[in-house]
């Protein structure tokens, strides 16, 4: 991928994305601040640095994401366990394991234009993609991706802290007290879900790359002889849930690394990657980290972090399979896929054809008028279905106009309460995708949504 220039709210896609694909692009990234999912942070400031809000709807759909992950690879299992590890995290967890060295990127300055980028993402190592020079670039420099602050009043060394740059580490601080308070053993694993903060030398193209950012990652302890199935069994289960939840084949792939791409824990990575308007593109890492991270931690702080198989009546240290994944970027290729736009009737339709497990709204009741007693009628069944789903309720504008709306939302499902409902006790429910309507009893929504929305 070629980098974007940091400029204090980098969004407009790539330079080498196609003229339609970068039009597509403008397009979701404008209805995405305009229909609620994402605003600039800090806007009424002028934004900040690439940061990012999740206004109302972005939120719900960031939450389904998270959801549909922790029911997959948490909930549906009974050798993964849950964490939720802190963000603040003392130096020598990220001496030990190799980040204070390691986690860094190549960092040139062009001479001429004075852009910063990142040397390994970009096309022409020798030419600045911003002014087109050649030649101009400083020597690189390994810069350190770790935002590093003080806990506690005085900002000496010894309050040093670091804000994790993954999730990861965590688990494997927790290593010990998981084994010892829960019935887990070999192959288990510790799934997490939170936020992680990278400086990064070019954030942009949207939420794709920013500072501070969700991750969704899951380390997975097994015997060392088992670590090649089980990296093979997780680039497989991955990939199935992009599939699951309605990722097009065509628009995913997993593409193994190539030795030189490797990170300094890992012996094998496969990266599961989306097609965005600029390219194929990094959504995952499938890792096979080996002993690498439980070894370096007992090294470091003298705690054995091993495992005791009983009944051979053998010590281990567990290898790890980690399938790490981002949130926040994880949603936005959902968002990208999802965005349709079709001719109906002579009239424009945007679309977004959000799988109904993702979709922030999974109904919306629109009584056709305010009047009794259609209104009180719709916000009764509104309050039933809210019971179950996030519901919309919206009783302005023409009907063709709400129900445009909620095509932008992805509402699954739109319910119209209308003026024979007092009498036949029907309302009407339109879906989404086909835009087909049904008549069906008030008294039967939620039976007849329940199976429609899993
Ligand atoms: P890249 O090569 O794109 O910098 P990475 O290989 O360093 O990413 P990992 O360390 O494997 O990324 O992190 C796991 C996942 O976390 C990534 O696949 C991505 O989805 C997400 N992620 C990493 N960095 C960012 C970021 N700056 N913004 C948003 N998501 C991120």
């Amino acid at each position: 991928m070629a980098s974007t220039p940091e400029t204090p709210d980098a969004e407009s896609s790539s330079p080498d994305a196609s003229a339609a694909d970068s039009a597509r692009f403008d397009q979701i990234v404008n209805l995405a601040k305009r229909r609620g999912f994402v605003y600039p942070s800090a806007e009424i400031y002028g934004g900040f640095r690439s940061t990012w809000d999740y206004g109302p709807v972005g939120v719900l759909l960031l939450r389904n994401v998270k959801d549909a992950w922790w029911k997959s690879m948490v909930q549906q299992r009974d050798d993964v366990v849950g964490l939720d590890a802190s963000i603040l995290t003392p130096p020598a967890v990220w001496e030990a394991s190799g980040h204070l060295s390691n986690f860094t990127d190549p960092l040139v300055d062009c001479k001429e234009c004075g852009q910063r980028w990142r040397l390994d993402k970009l096309d022409d190592p020798n030419q600045c993609p911003n002014c087109k020079k050649t030649g101009s670039f400083t020597e690189a420099r390994n810069f350190n991706l770790m935002f590093s602050t003080h806990a506690g009043p005085v900002a000496d060394e010894g309050a040093l802290a670091y804000l994790r740059p993954e999730t990861a580490q965590g688990m494997f601080m927790n290593f010990k007290n998981i084994i010892n308070t829960t019935r887990v053993r070999p192959p288990f694993g510790v799934a997490q879900v939170g936020k992680s903060f990278r400086n990064e030398i070019t954030p942009g193209n949207f939420v794709f790359r920013t500072r501070e950012f969700e991750q969704m990652e899951m380390e997975y302890f097994v015997h060392p002889d088992d670590a090649p199935k089980y990296y093979e069994y997780w680039k497989a289960e991955r990939e199935r849930w992009y599939l699951d939840l309605g990722m097009p084949r065509e628009a995913l792939r997993l593409r193994e690394h190539e030795e030189d791409e490797l990170s300094h824990y890992s012996s094998a990575t496969a990266d599961v990657e989306y097609l965005f308007p600029w390219g194929w593109d990094e959504l995952e890492g499938i890792a096979n980290r080996g002993d690498f991270d439980l070894l370096a931690h007992t090294k470091r702080s003298g705690e054995r972090l091993d495992w005791f198989d009983q009944a051979e009546n053998v010590r281990y240290v567990p290898h790890v399979i980690e399938p790490a994944a981002g949130a926040t970027r994880t949603a936005f290729a959902f968002l990208l896929a999802a965005y349709d736009v079709e001719e109906v009737r002579g009239e424009e339709r945007v679309v977004l054809r959000l799988h109904p497990r993702l979709a922030p709204y999974k109904v919306a009741v629109l009584p056709l008028s305010k009047k009794s007693p259609l209104r009180e009628t719709a916000q009764t069944l509104a309050a039933e279905l809210r019971d179950e789903w996030s519901c919309e309720y919206d009783e302005t504008q023409a009907i063709g106009r709400r129900y445009r709306r909620q095509d932008e939302l992805g509402t699954p499902y739109c319910v119209t309460v209308d003026f024979d409902t007092a009498e036949d006790q029907a309302v009407t429910i339109r879906e989404r995708d086909s835009m087909e309507q049904v008549r069906i009893p008030l008294a039967g929504v939620a039976d007849w949504l329940r199976p429609r929305l899993k």
